[in-house]
This record gives C-alpha cells, structure tokens and sequence, in this order.
C-alpha cells in the first residue's frame, strides 16, 4: 500500500494536477499536498473576504504572505500591470540624431563617444521592439489567426553591449547617466571593484541587477530594459606579473559573462544580500543593456607599441615617432590590446562596441563650466538670483578656474570642488547686506591673490 502511494505521482489535492504540471507541491500532510497557485489562491480568498477586511482594518500593520516573493515568482496580476507599464514603443526611442542632441546639451565634446553611443543605444532597443514584435507574432500564430504582415521575421539581432576607454572625470558615468534620463529608463552604476565572486566577502555579481530593479521601483520589467553601468572595469584586469598572480579580478570577468549575455537571474527585492529573508524576484538579463566604462591606464603604451612595432618591420618605419604624440591614440585599440592589458577573450566578446573617450582639454574644461544645460556656473547664478544679485564670471577667472582643474589631472571632477571652496564666502556674505546687486568673480578671486568686485544695486560695471 505504502509503495502504491510512493509510485503514484503526486498530485495538487485542490487542482489535481501533477508536480511536473504545476511546479513543486507544498506538503500538508500524508495525503494533502498542494501547489503554490492553489495555495495563493486560498490565501487571496481569505485575505480579501469582507469579514476579514473588517478585522484586519482594525489591526494596523496586518498583511498577509505573498508566497511568489518568497520563491522568485511575481503574483500574475503584478506582473501583467508592470509589462504593460514598460512596454516600448518605436516612437518613444528617438533616432540617433535626436539622442546626440539631447547629449550635446549637457555633455562637453566626446563627439565620437556621443555617435557611437547614439547608435548602439537605438539599435538596443530597436533590437528589444523587434523581440516583443516576435513574441506577438508567436502568440497569434499559436491562437492559429494570420499575422499582419508588418510583423518582423525571424531575424533575431545579437545584443550589443558597451565598453567605454577613456580617462577619470572625462564624462563616462555622466554620459551614461544623461542617456538614461533622455531615454527614460532605469539606470544603475555600479563599482566593478565592489565586486566578488560568490561566497567572498563584498557584493556578489547579481547585486548588480538587484541595485537596477530598485532604480526600476521593484519593476521587473523596467529593469528588464534598464542600463546598468560597471565602471572600473579595467580593475578586473588579470595581474601581468605572474608572482603576484591574483585570480579574483579574472574570476568576476568569468563570473559577468552570464549576465552580459542573457541570463535568467534571481535576485533579492530591496537589499543585496541573499541570505536575510527578503523577497526574490526573478530578473532576465537579455534586454539589459550593460555598458563597461574604465581609465585603462597604460593601454595607450600597449597600442603604441603594436603600432610602432608593426610600422618598424615595413617600409613604413618613418612613421614610427608619429604614435608618440598621436592624441587619438586610443580610437585605434583593438580587442587584441585590450586582452594584453588583461581582460578576458570572453569577456571582451560579450562588450562587442568599444567607444574610446578623449580626455578633456583646458578649453573643454572652461565650456564645461558654462555651456551645459545644467552647468555649475548657472546653478550658482540660480542660486544667487534667489537673493536677486546678479553673478557673473569675467572670462580670465573661467581660465584660471579650468587651469587649476587640469593640473589636478581628475578631469571635470575637480571643477566643482575648485569653485566650492571660492563660492563658500561669497554664498556666506552676500545675503547679508540687501546693497548688493552683483558679484564679479575675477581671475584674482580664484587665484587667491584678490578679491571680486562687487555692484551696488543700480551701479552698473
Ligand atoms: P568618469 O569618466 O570618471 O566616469 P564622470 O562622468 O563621473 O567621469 O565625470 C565627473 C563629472 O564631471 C560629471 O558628473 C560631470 O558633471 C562632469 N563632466 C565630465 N565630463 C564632462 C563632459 N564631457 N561634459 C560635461 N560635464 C562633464
């Protein structure tokens, strides 16, 4: 009799269907087992029975257990309002020309970075419409009805992830950053130094997309088309010195591939960690588009000496002095110098679109101050107009300003702190005499070797 029941399958004892139909079965008893649908669906019962909501209203903080949070699963009414939510529509990505507009209106130069970025991130989700087009076509060929012709085929387009080279402060993070609003979708930046593998001590690789579906609000299909950024990704470099051979940078490469190319992953609602008892979410990582960004410090030496080395052997050993000062010298680095420098095969295969940034320039640096939408210049004219005082910047003081940044060698990094520690006084002093009607910061101002000018209301400069 025993052996009878063990040979039986087991079944849901409220639907009836087997453990391979309906997943795995929750056992009550010996003879009562059900399944996790079923067992939700008596839960909602009871929770949504009047004489319960007329209990329950009178016990704050009384909620009731969502089985699906606790096993990676959504509740379906959940999910289906969240994919309605984040669906895309063509006419909601502009094309390529409008996004390097909207780029030029806050990010300074970087123009080939702002084209290519442009192009993959249109093609990204042109690539994820076309998916969602396919899906449509699948169900309705399924329901045995014709298609509308206007349905794409079968090509299905490989996903295009990104590497950014270029140096610290020349805009990486921030273009990313601007893209996502421009776009309109979740943004996560994420430290690839933070990162470990599995088990060590640090945040494991899925924490990353556990950071994105809470930018998202917990949308598991926003995240699903969201950006997530790794910067400081050329830290994962393996070691070149090989008695100092250090696995882990190497193993987090490994440990990304899955992600970068499409994985179904899951990951805690709220928190990074796995182990407190947090709700799960399951997050597939195809449409997520991820874009690597690092300094790269040295590879310029790598790609100089494959250009130099190439042109010495040829009759074009004249040009060898030409890489020394070549600016541009990053635009021609190939998957080959990167692999030197230390990165995975696998890993550069899964970042196919490799956009090299310029470092920015002492001009660069003086627009950066003024030109962008939301340029720290103007919000500190915002700011002081606030006090009705008018505050300008004399062109030699913008000079000095951008001078000082560059010998920090951080890029547009150092500009802000540089103007905070001169703007301290002036945001401290003027709001206390209602006089004033405007504030000239002049080069000597920021040198420290004088003072602005200041108007009187109806004095003119
Ligand atoms: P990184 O390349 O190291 O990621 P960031 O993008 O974080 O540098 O740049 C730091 C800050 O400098 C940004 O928040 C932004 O305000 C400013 N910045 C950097 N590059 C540019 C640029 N090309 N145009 C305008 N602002 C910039």
């Amino acid at each position: 009799m025993s052996d009878d029941r063990e040979n039986k399958e087991k079944r849901c004892s409220v639907c009836g269907r087997t453990e391979k139909e309906c997943g795995r079965l929750i056992r009550m008893t010996d003879e009562l087992s059900v399944c996790d649908e079923c067992m939700q669906k008596s839960i909602d019962t009871v929770k949504n029975s009047p004489e319960l909501k007329e209990l329950t209203g009178q016990m704050p903080h009384f909620s009731f257990l969502n089985l699906g949070d606790f096993f990676g699963k959504q509740p379906a009414e959940e999910r289906e309002k969240q994919e309605e939510e984040a669906r895309f529509e063509m006419r909601e990505v502009p094309p390529p020309h409008k996004i390097k507009a909207g780029l030029d209106r806050y990010v300074v130069g970087q123009e080939h970075a702002k084209k290519v970025l442009s192009v993959a991130v249109y093609n990204h989700y042109k690539r994820i419409i076309g998916e969602q087009k396919r899906e449509e076509l699948e169900s309705i060929k399924a329901e045995g009805k014709i298609p509308d012709p206007s349905l794409p085929g079968e090509v299905e387009i490989v996903k295009s992830n990104i590497l950014m080279i270029g140096p610290t402060g020349c805009g990486k993070t921030y273009l990313v950053q601007t893209l996502a609003r421009l776009l309109d979708v979740p943004c996560a930046i994420t430290d690839a130094t933070s990162l470990t593998e599995a088990g060590y001590i640090g945040d494991d690789i899925e924490s990353v997309v556990s950071k994105l579906l809470a930018v998202a609000g917990n949308n598991v299909k926003k995240a699903e088309h969201g950006i997530i950024f790794i910067d400081e990704i050329d830290k994962l470099a393996k070691k070149k010195n090989a008695s100092q051979r250090d696995v882990s940078g190497e193993a987090v490469q490994q440990g990304l591939l899955r992600l970068l190319e499409g994985a179904e992953i899951e990951v805690p609602v709220g928190a990074s960690s796995k182990n407190a008892m947090v709700p799960m979410r399951r997050v597939q990582t195809k449409n997520i588009l991820f874009i690597a960004g690092g300094a790269f410090p040295g590879l310029e030496d790598i790609i100089r000496e494959r250009l130099t080395k190439h042109s010495s052997i040829g009759f074009m050993s004249d040009l060898k002095d030409r890489f020394d000062d070549d600016k541009d010298l990053l635009e021609k680095v190939t998957t080959e110098d990167l692999r030197k420098f230390g990165m995975i095969p696998e890993f550069l295969g899964r970042l196919p679109i490799v956009c090299p940034l310029s470092s920015l320039t002492e001009d660069m640096l003086v627009r950066i101050l003024s030109e962008p939408q939301n340029a720290i210049l103007r919000q500190y004219e915002a700011l002081l107009s606030m006090d009705e005082v008018k505050l300008t910047f004399e062109e030699d003081a913008l000079r000095a300003i951008a001078a000082k940044a560059f010998e920090k060698d951080t890029g547009a990094r150092a500009l802000r702190s540089i103007i905070e520690a001169f703007m301290l006084d002036i945001m401290y002093e003027i709001p206390k005499d209602d006089s004033i009607g405007e504030v000239i910061i002049t080069k000597e101002y920021v040198e420290s070797t004088g003072g602005p000018r200041i108007l009187l209301r109806g004095q003119s400069g």
